[in-house]
């Protein structure tokens, strides 16, 4: 081990794309954010396919994924994980909240919250409509789970002490949609506490997302691991690069120059001489010298 480098006592770690696109140059930041900071402390990286959402999954993305991020030369320690063949865990996890009234079936139409609701953080907070009034079974429903007033706040390895009372910022939230997909909240928190990640590095826009985990953690008695939440890169146009903002798949003939901006939008100083090296000096370098307060975030 280099003299840099630290060891945390049994760190897994994770990268968990959903499949609607090729690797671009957001989720390869995100990706290697976690890569780093699980070999830096001498832990597993698992990654994990999160197409539970069937709908929005592109046929081929999973794969062309994997393939970018072996190419890359990101290895994951452990058998690749898919959602899609999980759906038994998630729906275990939703007979045990059952079984502790904390779930209810929701039949409200979207237009019905938005225009019943007031706006949160994370869209319309819903009012609670059929929380008071139990659901006819005949329609079909999504299942809610009932929130409270209480602080939910955890502190954030980038980002610092983050809070939300979910009643108020979010309401009761969905974990089974109405057309029988679990929801990915639900399944984030499942597969997390499954594959034991005490580690979770990932972009801040699921950063309100998180107390929504914690809670569910707590509910379903599962350990919070820590958090770091890296800073989202962004187009010209200020909008998070994603498959709906048409961000540019990775091109594996720049692997290099791509790593290294990477690396660089992650605040680390790299060497000039990194760019006359190969791929595998990128990653000795990187490993070694990952610090996360350079991360402007
Ligand atoms: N599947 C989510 C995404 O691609 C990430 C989930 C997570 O890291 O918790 O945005």
């Amino acid at each position: 081990m280099n003299k840099n480098q630290t060891v945390k006592l049994d760190y897994r770690g994770r990268f968990a794309p959903s499949p609607t696109g090729p690797l671009h140059f957001g989720s390869l930041v995100a990706a290697m954010g976690s890569y780093l900071d699980a070999k830096h402390y001498q832990g597993k990286w698992l990654v994990r396919i999160e197409d539970v959402d069937a709908p929005r999954t592109v046929s081929g993305a999973a794969d062309a994924i994997l393939h970018t991020l072996e190419a890359l030369g990101m290895e994951w320690d452990e058998a690749v994980v898919y959602q899609s063949r999980r759906t038994h865990l998630y729906q275990r996890a939703l007979a045990d909240l059952a079984g502790q009234d904390l779930i209810y079936p929701c039949i409200c139409s979207r237009k019905e919250i938005a225009d019943s609701s007031i706006f949160g953080i994370n869209g319309p907070i819903y009012p609670g409509t059929c929380r008071q009034i139990p659901a006819s079974p005949e329609k079909a429903y999504a299942l809610r789970v009932k929130t409270h007033d209480g602080i939910i706040q955890f502190h954030d390895r980038c980002q610092g002490i983050y809070r939300q009372v979910l009643m108020r910022d979010i309401g009761d939230f969905v974990l089974r949609r109405v057309d029988g997909v679990y929801a990915y909240q639900l399944a984030v928190v499942v597969d997390d506490a499954e594959q034991r990640i005490t580690d979770i590095v990932r972009g801040s826009d699921l950063l309100d997302s998180t107390p929504r985990q914690i809670y569910l953690q707590q509910l379903l008695r599962y350990a919070t691991p820590q958090y770091l939440h890296l800073p989202v890169v962004t187009n010209a146009a200020g909008e998070k690069l994603s498959k709906q903002t048409r961000a540019a798949p990775i091109d594996l003939k720049t692997a290099l120059p791509l790593l290294i901006d990477a690396i660089r939008f992650l605040g680390q100083k790299t060497p000039d001489e990194i760019q006359d090296g190969d791929i595998a000096a990128f990653w000795r370098w990187a490993i070694q010298n990952w610090r996360t307060d350079l991360i402007s975030c």
